[in-house]
């Protein structure tokens, strides 16, 4: 391997280390403790894996947490009045509600209930919008991870090809702003691009997000470009029967013998995505109580 490794779980836990020391200080100046709410309609165990470790990082950084664990036959009303007591509740600063949803519920409307500036998972259409525009947002916490990962990699981003595996509204499309938003040459790419590979190999920063296991191999990466890898599949564990592990969408082996820089699959992106929730959550605290945002935390 002669790539550098991008160690997202160290970079992670620094993140949630600063996020805990401004929201000491919030409480010590203000009084004012920063407060995130997950709803979970279900009992889907990844679902209710994810909800726990949320409610575990919220609490190790001194934040409130508020968990709404609703049956899975929660009719749409019902979930909505609930969005609309955590709208207007003062001690509620961030509003998560963790998908999938059941078949009956709609993720979309689900997101339009929630109000813009409690929208920690930037998926409204308001916080795409204020993103596309360049205007302040709440950022979709996995692309503002990786920004953040970039960010500490290179001085500026100014002018380099980056090329963004996956268009979807959760990911791709937020990531290619971001990246836009940094003056790079964006190109996104899909499953009906063509010649994917040559796409692939003009990127000094590549990033997949497609959910393919190693579907990008060592011959599409450009010598010394960075690879941030996004995707997760989950397979059986070949060594331990009844186990499984996580694959990204990058061969590691053959693309680490040719990046300049990659992020591992598990601990490169996903820790990151905890704890920029943590960090959006602060950041809507504060612009909500009209306090000055603590730097470095959002875009
Ligand atoms: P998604 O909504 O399913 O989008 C996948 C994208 O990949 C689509 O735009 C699709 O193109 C594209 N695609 C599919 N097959 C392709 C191919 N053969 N070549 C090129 N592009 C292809 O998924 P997502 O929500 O963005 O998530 C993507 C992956 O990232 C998943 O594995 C997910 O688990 C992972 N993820 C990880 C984290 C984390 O915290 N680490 C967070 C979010 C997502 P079309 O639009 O043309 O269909």
């Amino acid at each position: 391997m002669t790539a550098t490794l991008i160690d997202g779980k160290a970079f992670a836990a620094t993140l949630r280390g600063r996020v805990a020391e401004e929201v000491a200080a919030l409480k010590a100046a203000h009084g004012i403790v920063p407060g995130l709410a997950v709803v979970l309609v279900g009992e889907d165990p990844a679902s209710q894996v994810y909800v726990a470790h949320k409610h575990t990082a919220t609490v190790e950084v001194g934040m409130a947490s508020f968990e709404h664990k609703l049956p899975a036959d929660t009719s749409e009303a019902d979930l909505f009045a609930l969005i609309d007591r955590l709208n207007a509740d003062p001690a509620v600063h961030g509003i998560l509600c963790q998908f999938p949803v059941p078949d009956h519920l709609d993720e979309r409307r689900t997101v339009a209930r929630i109000a813009p500036e409690k929208d920690v998972d930037g998926l409204s259409v308001t916080n795409a919008g204020l993103l596309a525009t360049g205007d302040k947002a709440l950022v979709s916490c996995t692309p503002l991870g990786c920004l953040m990962l970039l960010r500490d990699r290179f001085d500026s981003l100014s002018g380099l090809e980056a090329v963004v595996i996956g268009r979807s509204n959760l990911f791709g499309k937020p990531m290619a702003q971001l990246l836009l938003g940094e003056n790079c040459t964006v190109t996104i790419a899909h499953s009906r691009t063509k010649n994917l590979s040559e796409v692939c190999r003009r990127a000094d920063i590549l990033i997949a997000a497609v959910g393919r296991a190693e579907l990008v191999q060592g011959d599409w990466v450009k010598p010394g470009a960075t690879v941030i890898d996004v995707g997760i599949t989950r397979v059986p564990h070949p060594e331990k029967p009844g186990k499984t592990r996580l694959i990204g969408d990058v061969a590691f082996d053959s693309v680490a013998a040719v990046a300049g820089a990659i992020t591992p699959v598990p601990g490169g992106v996903g820790p990151m995505t905890i704890a920029c929730l943590l960090a959006n959550t602060l950041t809507a605290c504060c612009r909500v109580n009209g306090l000055p945002e603590p730097e470095g935390l959002t875009v």
